[in-house]
């Protein structure tokens, strides 16, 4: 069977790879305990599916326009002012199926053929194949541990070419859970400023999820003359415990807005409408589901790190926000235990899933083959079980 060549190009994501075989394991009753999930474990507060249930009484059950309901998009603005400081109008924000389908119409709506995306890797799995669908190149620039994985604002000027059109900045970030102080990402906002050809393409998908004491900031913040390039991203999956409600939004310039809609009027049309109102209720109603959440991962991102500071040969860079943590295991490379030899992020993940039923997801997924990336979005006890079978699993290894 002849599949296009653009299918071909790209690859499918790591993480849903691996929650397979950890379903897969589980039908068979054994007990795996998953590092490897990317949502919450919280549920989606009561109001905000009380909402859901009165719009489908309300009877919003048809078509909306394509870029959302206006309620949302106002929601969406009020958010950003309560929470960012900053001014947007309901025409600057395309409410999309989730934040990844609003970057995927963004970068359509963008990119030519042959334009290039610096990525700072590592970097969220799905960036450089939604630049390929897009026509685009992506461009990697590393972003090492002893930088704490953030980018420089000398290697940035350095990466920029007369062909680079945009730039994906993550904070904090999944996979490192890193995020950007005030200071380095001015220093980031004057590289970009020199460089009026480039978009910016903010993923703040993780700032409500930022622990005490850290500044939330992104790149027009700093740099109020960034606004007009600059698509933020964002949505209600993360912060609110929504991931399969699929509302993600991009706020920027109305004339991005307005060509990323138009690739939204010719795909999918409208995000689901009752997820719409449901998500005015989120952003509009009680936010202290928010904080609890987030004390919450903070206490159990403290928990993972003293485990892992105990396990000798592991390092890490301690993470601000979101729920994950990239431990550097490369110095377990080249050891070797009954049939088991490992080499790389990808065998290390294989191991840890057959020999201590622990998913994992391989660092290469996200462009650094040193580390794996653990989510700790699961209960304490699974936590404390998961990481004694680690500790146990990497003990073997010689
Ligand atoms: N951006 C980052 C960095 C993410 O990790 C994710 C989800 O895992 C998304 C965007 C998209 O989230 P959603 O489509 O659920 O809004």
């Amino acid at each position: 069977m002849e599949l296009s060549r653009r299918v071909s190009s790209i690859s499918s994501s790591a993480t849903l790879t691996i929650n397979a075989k950890a379903q897969e394991l589980k039908k068979r009753g054994v007990k795996v305990i998953s590092f490897a999930v990317g949502e919450p474990d919280f549920e989606t507060p009561e109001h905000i599916k009380q909402m859901a249930i009165q719009a489908v009484l309300r009877n919003q059950n048809r078509y909306t326009p394509v870029g959302g309901i206006l309620e949302l998009r106002e929601a969406v603005c009020s958010w950003v002012k309560a929470n960012y400081g900053l001014d947007y109008k309901p025409e600057e924000v395309m409410v999309s199926c989730g934040g990844k389908q609003a970057i995927y119409n963004v970068l359509q709506a963008i990119i030519n053929p042959g334009d290039e995306v610096i990525i700072p890797s590592p970097y969220w799995v799905s960036y450089p194949d939604m630049v390929i669908l897009a026509g685009g190149v992506p461009k990697f620039l590393e972003c090492p541990a002893e930088d704490s994985y953030k980018l420089k604002p000398e290697a940035l000027e350095k990466a920029i070419t007369p062909e680079t059109k945009a730039i994906i900045i993550n904070s904090p970030s999944n996979p490192t859970g890193v995020h950007y102080k005030r200071d380095e990402l001015k220093e980031i906002a004057e590289v970009l400023k020199k460089n009026s050809h480039l978009f910016i393409i903010s993923d703040d998908i993780y700032s409500s999820i930022l622990f005490s004491g850290n500044e939330w900031i992104n790149v027009v913040m700093v740099e109020e003359e960034l606004r007009d390039r600059t698509i933020i991203i964002h949505g209600v999956s993360k912060t609110y415990a929504m991931t399969g409600w699929r509302i993600g939004y991009a706020i920027a310039h109305r004339d991005i807005i307005k060509a990323a809609t138009k690739i939204q009027s010719q795909s999918t049309s409208n995000p689901c409408s009752i997820a719409q109102w449901a998500s005015v209720a989120a952003l509009t109603g009680d936010q202290s589901m928010v904080r609890g959440m987030v004390e919450s991962f903070q206490r159990r991102c403290k928990y993972v790190m003293e485990r892992l500071n105990n396990i000798e040969g592991i390092k890490f860079v301690e993470p601000q926000g979101a729920f994950y943590i990239f431990p550097d295991v490369s110095s377990f490379y080249g050891k070797r235990y009954g049939s088991y030899f490992v080499r790389d992020s990808l065998s290390m993940c294989e191991y840890l899933m057959d020999e201590a039923h622990v998913a994992a997801v391989p660092g290469s997924a996200f462009g650094d083959d040193k580390s794996i990336r653990l989510s700790y979005a699961i209960s304490v006890r699974d936590l404390e079980e998961g990481l004694d079978r680690i500790e146990r699993a990497l003990k073997n290894l010689s």
